[in-house]
C-alpha cells in the first residue's frame, strides 16, 4: 500500500516519516527528485535525489515521473521507477506537497492520503524558524503557501494534528497498521492459513 503524507512545509512530515520508518517494519520511503539545494543535514539518495533543472525537465519529457510540482520555486517529483522498486519490499511512505497529492489521487486509486496539520499558524512559523534551514524570505513564502494548502485538508482520508509529536507518531503508525488489517482477498498470509486448513494432517 502507498501512504502519502502531505501538508504545509514545516508541519512535521519528515519528522513523522523518520519516526515511522524507524519504528515499523515492512515500510520504505520513496525518495523524491528535487532541484532544491541539499541542506547540510541531508544525504543524497536518502532524503532526495538532488538533480539540476535540466535533468528534472528531461525526466518530465521522458514521462518518468508519476507526479511533479514546483514547490517554493523548486521542482519536486516522484519517479515511477522509485515506486516500482520500493513496492517489491512492502508498504511505501511518500512525503509530497498538496499539488502532488492531488495528482496522485487522480492516478493511483489504492493509496491512503494523510494530511498533517500544524496545531496553529504561529506554531508553524515558530517551527520553520527553529528548523533554521531557510532564509526569512523563504520562510515567509512557505507561510504564504501554507495559508492556501491548509484549506485542502478535507480532500484527504485522514488528518493528524501534529501538536504533541509522540501522539502524532502513534496516530500515523495506527493508520498504517490498521490499513494492513483491512480485508484483502489476495493477501498472501491469509491464503497460506486457508491452505493449511484444507491440507490433510
Ligand atoms: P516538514 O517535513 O513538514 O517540512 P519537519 O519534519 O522538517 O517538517 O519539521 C519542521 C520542524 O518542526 C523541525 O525542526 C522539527 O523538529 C519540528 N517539529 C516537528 N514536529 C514537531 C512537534 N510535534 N512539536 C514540535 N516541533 C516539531
Ligand atoms: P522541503 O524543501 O522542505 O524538503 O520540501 C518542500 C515541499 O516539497 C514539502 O511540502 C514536501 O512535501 C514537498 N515534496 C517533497 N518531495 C516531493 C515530491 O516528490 N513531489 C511533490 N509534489 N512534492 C514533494
Amino acid at each position: 500500500m502507498l501512504f502519502i503524507i502531505t501538508g504545509p512545509s514545516g508541519c512535521g512530515k519528515s519528522t513523522l516519516a523518520g519516526r515511522v520508518l524507524e519504528e515499523l517494519d515492512n515500510i520504505d520511503f520513496s525518495v523524491s527528485y528535487t532541484t532544491r539545494k541539499k541542506r547540510n543535514s541531508e544525504e543524497e539518495g536518502k532524503d532526495y535525489y538532488f538533480v539540476s533543472e535540466g535533468e528534472f525537465k528531461r525526466m518530465i519529457e521522458d514521462m518518468k515521473l508519476v507526479e511533479w510540482a514546483v514547490v517554493h520555486g523548486n521542482y519536486y517529483g516522484t519517479s515511477k521507477r522509485e515506486l516500482e522498486k520500493k513496492a517489491t519490499k512492502g508498504d511505501i511512505l511518500l512525503d509530497i506537497d498538496v499539488q502532488g497529492a492531488h495528482q496522485i489521487k487522480e492516478k493511483l486509486k489504492k493509496t491512503i492520503f494523510i494530511f498533517i496539520m500544524p496545531p496553529l499558524y504561529l506554531e508553524l512559523k515558530k517551527r520553520l524558524e527553529k528548523r533554521g534551514e531557510e532564509s526569512p524570505e523563504s520562510i515567509n513564502e512557505r507561510l504564504d503557501v501554507a495559508k492556501k494548502e491548509i484549506r485542502h485538508y478535507h480532500h484527504f482520508d485522514y488528518i493528524i494534528i501534529n501538536d504533541l509529536l509522540e501522539k502524532a507518531v502513534e496516530e500515523l503508525k495506527s493508520i498504517i497498521l490498521s490499513t494492513r488489517c483491512r480485508f484483502d482477498p489476495c493477501k498472501k498470509e491469509i491464503m497460506l492459513i486457508l491452505r493449511s486448513f484444507s491440507e490433510e494432517v
